[in-house]
């Protein structure tokens, strides 16, 4: 790579990271923090001629809003629940889902937007170089999509806005991120777990994806919420959201820490302050709070299972494509599962170094409850323990610093470093796409 590319990049890499959850993004130069907004967008759709007066010309052309915009139209949209839609549910976006790949622009745009102003003031501003991170199962019509929609932002911008993309795996964003060569990293965002070992570059063949993620321990918490006699805030995924963050614990046992937890209640119970108007208390249910974080790693058990049949919860295998997404398998089985499938003479080295990541393992231990709560390396370990007793104490399983953001991290590092030479490849899906 010549010094003046090297240059100009330490300025103008961007990186898009599609989550489930949240959609991550920003240049470079934000250096360790991007910005992040939900992936989502409400059609502004079945509007009041009223509302309609009331609102910029140039947004409702549009059709759709994301970010910040959100809150201040949701209330007006009639039906909110239908327009207000996920576009990346399972990480995937349906071909024929124009809806999806509408918002998945207008998410792209509406970054863009926030820091095209200021470069194209730059005298040496010839345009991005973008790197799009997606999920490991992403088919790759998803890939030839995702440049055209940028294509279409580019243009919106008068076309000097993106001089090149290319887009990179999740998982192997996060590898590049921690700088492992070989290892197996476990990617728990909103709405799905990615399991991808890695040598060089993701092992396609060992691919595990799980239907689980935070989404579900959002699932567990509503119900939580229920049985504590919060049944409208329940409702409110807003205060979910926020209780979850605050009492959800991962238990080093289950069983051992509900048996705890009911015969000291005092010691788990805890109270969250939504705001000065809205508190939730835990008491008699404070036990529960060690459901939220263990359906993430193991939903097998018999709680679960009586609120699934109690139509409570949904844990489903979902196909995409050829693809399963596992409901119940728990982590470590997945974790096996993923390593058997690559070829068995580097099987020892991908499985000794496993990095977390991922929101949706970003659970802590408050001080006073060591004994019965973990967080989520000591989880892994403990599981991967039981179930290869051979493989105790050889495992390195590390989180990465920033869960949320060491995909988008990783994609940075990714796009500065990929020279512009290698252009892109139409069947291996990798180098730059230049636009300009
Ligand atoms: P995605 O990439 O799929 O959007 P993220 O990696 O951004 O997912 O993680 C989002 C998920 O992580 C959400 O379900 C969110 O509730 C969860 N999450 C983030 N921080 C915490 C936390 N401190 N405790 C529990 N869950 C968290
Ligand atoms: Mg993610």
């Amino acid at each position: 790579m010549s010094t003046d590319e090297a240059r100009y990049k330490l300025n103008y890499v961007y990186a898009e990271d599609f989550g489930t959850g949240y959609f991550k993004y920003g240049p470079i130069t934000l250096r360790d923090k991007p910005y992040m907004i939900q992936s989502r967008g409400l059609f502004l759709r079945d509007l009041p001629e009223s509302i309609k007066l009331l609102i910029p010309r140039e947004i409702l052309e549009r059709g759709v809003v994301v970010g910040d915009d959100i809150p201040k139209y949701l209330s007006s949209v009639r039906d909110a629940i239908r327009n207000l839609k996920y576009p990346l549910r399972d990480g995937i976006i349906r071909k024929e889902d124009e809806d999806s790949w509408r918002i998945v622009k207008e998410l792209s745009r509406y970054g863009f937007s926030q820091f095209h102003g200021e470069v194209s003031r730059r005298s040496d501003f010839r345009g991005y170089y973008l790197v799009v991170a997606l999920s490991a199962l992403a088919p790759d019509y998803m890939r030839d999509r995702m440049i055209e929609v940028h294509r279409e932002v580019n243009e919106e911008f008068g076309g000097k806005l993106i001089q090149a993309m290319t887009i990179i795996d999740q998982p192997f964003a996060v590898a590049i991120a921690e700088k492992a060569v070989t290892c197996t990293v476990i990617e728990a965002g909103h709405g799905n777990i990615q399991l991808v070992p890695i040598s060089y570059g993701p092992i396609r063949e060992g691919i595990v994806a799980l239907n689980r993620g935070g989404a579900e321990a959002n699932a567990v918490t509503r119900e939580v919420l229920k049985d504590s006699g919060y049944g409208d805030l329940a409702k409110d995924e807003y205060v979910v959201e926020i209780v979850k963050r605050s009492v959800g614990l991962v238990p080093r046992d289950l069983d051992t820490a509900i048996r705890k937890a009911r015969e000291n209640p005092d010691k788990f119970a805890i109270k969250v302050k939504v705001n000065p108007l809205v508190e939730v208390e835990l008491r008699d249910t404070a036990w529960m709070r060690f459901l939220i974080g263990e359906v993430v790693f193991n939903p097998r058990h018999d709680v679960f299972t009586s609120y699934i049949q109690q139509g409570r919860l949904v844990i489903e295998d979902a196909t995409v494509g050829d693809m399963v997404f596992y409901g119940e398998m728990d982590v470590a089985e997945a974790l096996v599962t993923s390593i058997k499938k690559v070829p068995v003479e580097i099987q020892d080295k991908i499985i000794s170094t496993i990095i977390l990541s991922g929101g949706a393992f970003n659970w802590s231990v408050p001080p006073g409850l060591e004994d019965v709560a973990v967080d989520s390396v000591e989880k892994v370990r403990i599981m991967m323990s039981e179930r290869v007793p051979d493989l105790a104490g050889k495992l390195s399983i590390n989180m990465v610093k920033d869960p949320q953001f060491s995909v988008w991290k990783g994609s940075i590092i990714y796009g500065y470093a990929l020279p512009n030479s290698v252009k892109w490849n139409d069947r291996t899906k990798e180098g730059w796409y230049f636009f300009q």
